[in-house]
């Protein structure tokens, strides 16, 4: 086995929900919604698996879907995007796989923002990469630029750049975003943008691609999620986008990762990316609600909640809270005693001098659930 792997524990997410299975714990964990996705959505699937081919589509993805997904762009972010220039993948973790296979050469140092998805640092790590972390600070996990550029290298060539942000629920400033794209382009760095939450946003905030700044439409890599979008995190559909070099190198790394990814479900991402906006903003409204829901419980409860803009995400500050616990023990004692699944944040961070006073809280499920989660833990604390 690769020394990468060989020390490596299971995923929180999946260490988490497979407890919560066993246990019959409800599962506020891994980011997920309850129900069914969007009717329409759900209706062009079964219709695609009957009337559309079963057989392998086109590596790069149908090109439909890839029409779809600039058209999408266009329309809601007002971003010009080739259909040349997409990749549809297997879910985000593919694209994000693809991307460092593709772009990371021997020795490269790669910044990440911490805290961050736990598959970032092992995957540039495989693909031959140096993980090299900024820590962004609680409340507000804000980018700081001097901190950015203290750790800066000659070898430095990549960054990757998850914004909204899991799992703060934060979204970058226009300045922090203005900032890094100059950094990126004085130090000639290529940017992973993985925006997957970029339609899970409250409270009219907007969503800005790194991608959209100037002198970044070459040297980005823009990744998005039909999981997230539509709330079908099962589905596995995203794509990459990126131009000239970049692009080409995402298509090849992705020809022999997983080749293609299950049609019928890119044909009704395609048409789900092309149905009216409303769609989109009744489940963003349903998400909302269910968010006020669960923050109104929590803090009833005498939880701390700390402030959320995007994502499915609420963290809770555990110190804040008169709760002098580490998360992870929290967590584990939760799941166990009061019978609810949750994340510590500590573990999507790495190293010396964490903090280890957030859970995470996974707002998508239906009120009553959230009601009796809410009931449980006010019991629990
Ligand atoms: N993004 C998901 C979450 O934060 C985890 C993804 C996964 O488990 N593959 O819950």
């Amino acid at each position: 086995v690769h020394p990468v792997y060989a020390q490596m524990e299971r995923t929180v997410f999946d260490r988490m929900s497979v407890l919560a299975r066993e246990t019959g714990a409800i599962n506020l964990g891994q980011g997920f919604p309850d129900g069914p996705g969007p009717a329409p959505v759900i209706e062009a699937a079964v219709r695609a698996l009957r009337e559309k081919s079963n057989q392998y589509p086109p590596g790069a993805g149908l090109p439909e879907l890839r029409e779809a997904v600039c058209g999408y762009y266009a329309r809601r972010q007002g971003l010009e995007v080739d259909p040349q220039d997409v990749t549809v993948t297997s879910g985000a973790t593919e694209a994000i796989a693809a991307s460092l296979l593709a772009l990371v050469r021997p020795g490269d140092e790669v910044v990440l923002f911490q805290p961050a998805y736990d598959a970032y640092a092992p995957m540039v790590l495989r693909a031959g990469g140096v993980p090299v972390s900024v820590p962004l600070v609680p409340p507000h996990f804000r980018y700081e630029i001097s901190a950015i550029e203290a750790v800066l290298t000659e070898r430095t060539r990549l960054l990757i750049l998850n914004d909204p942000l899991n799992p703060a629920g934060t979204v970058a400033s226009e300045e922090a975003l203005g900032a890094i794209a100059r950094l990126c382009v004085e130090r000639d760095l290529i940017a992973i943008c993985d925006e997957v939450w970029e339609e899970v946003r409250f409270d009219a905030k907007r969503h800005r691609s790194l991608m959209q700044f100037d002198g970044m439409a070459e040297r980005c890599v823009k990744i998005g999620s039909a999981g997230k979008i539509f709330g079908v995190t099962g589905w596995k559909i995203g794509w990459m986008i990126g131009r000239g070099d970049v692009g080409l190198g995402l298509a090849r790394a992705h020809q022999f990762l997983t080749y293609a990814s299950a049609p019928p479900l890119q044909w009704a991402v395609a048409e789900g990316l092309t149905l009216p906006d409303a769609m989109l903003d009744d489940q963003r409204a349903a998400w909302a609600a269910s968010r006020a829901r669960l923050m109104a419980g929590l803090d009833r409860a005498g939880f701390a909640v700390l402030p959320n803009q995007a994502t499915w995400f609420l963290c809770v500050d555990l110190a804040a809270s008169g709760l002098p616990i580490r998360d992870r023990d929290f967590s584990e004692r939760a799941i166990r005693e009061a019978g609810v699944a949750t994340i510590p944040v500590s573990a999507l961070y790495e190293g010396e001098g964490r903090p280890e006073h957030i859970v995470r809280f996974c707002f998508t499920k239906p009120d009553a659930i959230l009601d009796e989660a809410v009931a449980r833990l006010a019991a629990f604390r």
